[in-house]
């Protein structure tokens, strides 16, 4: 399938990108990557026009891409360097994976309901992105195959804990980014540094309030 990106598409993600860095948003490769991945390829083509808002829209399935602004705080917090190793809980549309992928990041993408990830994980391969995605519970991490440990661990869906198996799969000195549920409705954005084994040596920094389809536990969807 031949995907356009036109010069309209281009001017759109240059505001985006603008607009990202009138929010915050300092890490040069972070914008870069915003700036070469279309948005638009990741949504249905009814939303073309919406696509370079700072809005989440609905991927079917009951669940949603990120806002521009979310999927670029939390990559800018994660800090990837190329080569690392990252693990992403909840591909959905593949959008966020695409971004680590460019930023030069390994990806190991999981995501829950099958009908998400056949759709995504044809896209990512149709589009160059060498992510390998895997259909499961994210909450156990990935358990059918060990890559790990991972340098970078990213949760795109609201948490009520720190699965700690997780923790687990990371490195020493590892980084993850989780929106945990605080309490009323919405998240708030979580950096973790796991500085030693157990939760004592973990240092937890808070960047706000944000808002995620849940993060479900239990078995795939299928
Ligand atoms: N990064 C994605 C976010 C999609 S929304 C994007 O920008 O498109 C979050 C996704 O997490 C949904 O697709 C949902 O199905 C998935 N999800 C929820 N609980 C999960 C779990 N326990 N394991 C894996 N994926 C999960």
């Amino acid at each position: 399938m031949t995907r356009q990106d036109t010069y309209k598409h281009k001017g759109l993600r240059q505001q985006m990108c603008d607009e990202l860095r009138r929010k915050g948003i300092a890490d040069e490769a972070v914008l870069q990557a915003m700036n070469e991945v279309p948005r638009h390829w990741f949504i249905d083509g009814a939303l073309d026009a919406f696509a370079y808002q700072d809005r989440a829209l609905k991927i079917g399935c009951e669940q949603t891409i990120s806002h521009p602004s979310t999927v670029a705080m939390q990559s800018q917090l994660l800090g990837v360097l190329p080569g690392m190793k990252v693990l992403e809980i909840g591909t959905g549309s593949g959008y966020q994976t695409a971004i680590l992928c460019k930023m030069g990041a390994k990806v190991y993408t999981i995501e829950r309901q099958k009908g998400l990830f056949d759709k995504t994980r044809v896209l990512l391969a149709d589009l160059g992105f060498r992510a390998r995605c895997f259909l499961g519970d994210g909450y156990r991490g990935l358990t059918e195959v060990n890559y790990g440990p991972y340098d970078r661990i990213i949760v795109t869906c609201g948490a009520r804990e720190i699965p700690s198996a997780l923790m687990e799969q990371m490195k020493e000195g590892g980084i993850m980014v989780i929106p945990l549920d605080g309490g009323e409705q919405g998240q708030e954005m979580l950096r973790i540094t796991k500085n030693g084994p157990t939760e004592g040596d973990w240092k937890v920094e808070k960047f706000g309030a944000y808002s995620f389809v849940p993060m479900l536990d239990g078995r795939a969807m299928r």
